[in-house]
């Protein structure tokens, strides 16, 4: 397998990165990833590079691609974005007909080349196996002791690695049937894709918590995570895979669907609020829809703020600024400008690094919004770093008054399922109230989104909303949120 070390380039140019901090911050940090997997009658390795491409946004630490051409695995993965890895060079070594990629932040497992994905792995008789996940195994500790206990070697700290071991000992004669006893076991939160043979396999946990989705070509069958990734290859969208389902993808038989019994519906809130792309689809809605229906029931719950016009911190604040406006009868404003080659903000671990990262990504514009009585729109507040710098420079710039407005009820629990929010010691809304908040960010005003003005802005599916509520799926994160606030 053709795996390297890519240059850890520190994160700002000037600042050194501290990389102690980096690890050990990542260790306590959840995952974040995107995901696909092609099973097509000819070479793939163009098409998961596109689709890798589209789910950048899905995790920019590392990706991985690996194809199989019917006796061998071609693989290549490394640190850093897909355009920088997979030139034409590297593109031309990955033959195969079927094949998977991964785009991942900071996991559970931490900084290290063992831990990128795609994992491939042997099965008898199945073959050579590929497996690439999203979500979060929260009980990947305790699987993990119980199968090393019993001799199992692993290669990767990676909560991943445990699927693969609970697959290789799973009883059952059919690939389907073993994937369904491994998972049986692993709890949380989880959208996997497998290949094996001429195969792919994509499934969700029970709840649903991550996305997936299932599309087609000509000649070609796709999993993403997202279905902006089959936007890209022309392909048509078919229909997501449903919680507790396992799919199998391949050119002869088409779709085949073995259905499993689905908890209530859960999928991630936050997917819609921040982490999907707005040209996604998720439940038949446009992601970009429900970001202007949120930023609709914000202005609608703000009735009494006097303003001259309402400005977005981009990206996914940008739909939501639209909807405030256009309910409240003010101007949409371009009020930021936003450098794009910087990637998220959030994901630089050390605080210095993070605050200075902001000010690389963010600009006001210098004249414009002087004087002018200005409506803020985000789309969450974590823990308050974006909205403290930008605030200040706004300030700075000489506008009048700002209103914060957060497309989101308070954040004031940590996520277990796969999105990267910190503890809660971290969370700002955890920590104060929002007439501190107000004064922490230097803001005139701060309103949140209200918890049933956010589900009507989802729709009617059942979401998971535990970051704003604490109301986990599981028991056990249920006792956590009742302990009482830390710090
Ligand atoms: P913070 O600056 O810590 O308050 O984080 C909130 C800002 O980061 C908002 O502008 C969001 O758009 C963005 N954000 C929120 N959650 C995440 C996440 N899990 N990963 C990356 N960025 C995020």
């Amino acid at each position: 397998m053709a795996v390297g070390y890519g240059a850890c380039k520190p994160a700002v140019a000037g600042i050194a990165c501290p990389v102690s901090a980096v690890v050990r911050t990542m260790k306590s940090i959840r995952e974040e990833c995107g995901i696909a997997a092609i099973a097509a009658n000819e070479g793939i390795a163009r098409y998961l590079y596109y689709c890798l491409h589209a789910l950048q946004h899905r995790g920019q630490e590392a990706c991985g691609v690996v194809c199989f051409d019917g006796k061998k695995l071609h693989s290549h993965k490394n640190f850093g974005l897909v355009s920088d890895n997979f030139t034409p060079a590297v593109l031309n070594t990955l033959r195969g007909h079927v094949g998977a990629g991964h785009v991942r932040y900071s996991t559970q497992g931490g900084r290290d080349v063992t831990n990128i994905q795609p994992f491939a792995f042997s099965v008898p008789p199945f073959g050579l196996l590929t497996l690439a996940h999203n979500g979060n195994i929260t009980n990947a500790r305790v699987l993990r002791r119980t199968l090393e206990a019993t001799g199992a070697i692993f290669r990767s700290s990676s909560d991943t690695e445990v699927c693969m071991h609970l697959l290789a000992r799973a009883q059952g004669e059919t690939l389907v049937a073993r994937l369904r006893e491994a998972m049986q076991q692993v709890k949380g939160a989880y959208a996997l894709v497998l290949t094996a043979g001429d195969k792919i396999y994509g499934l969700r946990d029970p709840f649903g918590f991550r996305p997936l989705v299932i599309g087609k070509k000509q000649n070609l069958w796709v999993l993403a995570s997202e279905s902006c990734a089959l936007d890209l290859i022309d392909a048509e969208f078919v229909r997501e895979v449903r919680p507790a389902e396992i799919v199998q993808l391949d050119m002869q038989t088409g779709i085949t669907s073995f259905v499993g019994t689905a908890k209530p519906s859960s999928f991630c809130a936050f997917e819609l609020i921040y982490f999907a792309r707005p040209d996604s689809l998720f439940a038949d809605q446009e992601v970009y829809a429900v970001r202007k229906a949120i930023g609709e029931r914000l202005a609608s719950e703000d009735q009494d703020t006097q303003a001259d016009v309402v400005i977005a911190v981009p990206d996914s604040g940008v739909p939501m600024a639209f909807g405030y406006g256009e309910r409240a009868g003010l101007p949409v404003a371009a009020g930021f400008m936003r450098n794009h080659y910087v990637g998220r903000t959030f994901i630089h671990p050390d605080q210095q690094i993070r605050d200075f990262a902001v000010r690389l990504k963010l600009n006001p514009l210098p004249r414009s919004l002087k004087n002018q009585r200005v409506i803020v729109v985000d789309d969450s507040l974590v823990r308050g770093t974006t909205a403290k710098k930008i605030l200040r420079v706004l300030r700075n710039r000489g506008v009048q008054a700002i209103h914060l407005r957060i497309g989101s009820p308070p954040i004031t629990h940590s996520c277990f399922y796969g999105v990267d929010t910190p503890d809660r010691s971290q969370l700002i809304a955890a920590q104060q109230d929002t007439a501190q908040i107000c004064r922490t960010l230097g803001a005139d005003s701060l309103r949140y989104l209200s918890l049933p003005a956010l589900h009507q802005a989802l729709g009617d599916a059942g979401h998971c909303t535990a970051c704003f509520t604490g109301n986990y799926r599981e028991d056990i994160f249920q006792k956590i949120a009742k302990q009482p606030r830390d710090g």
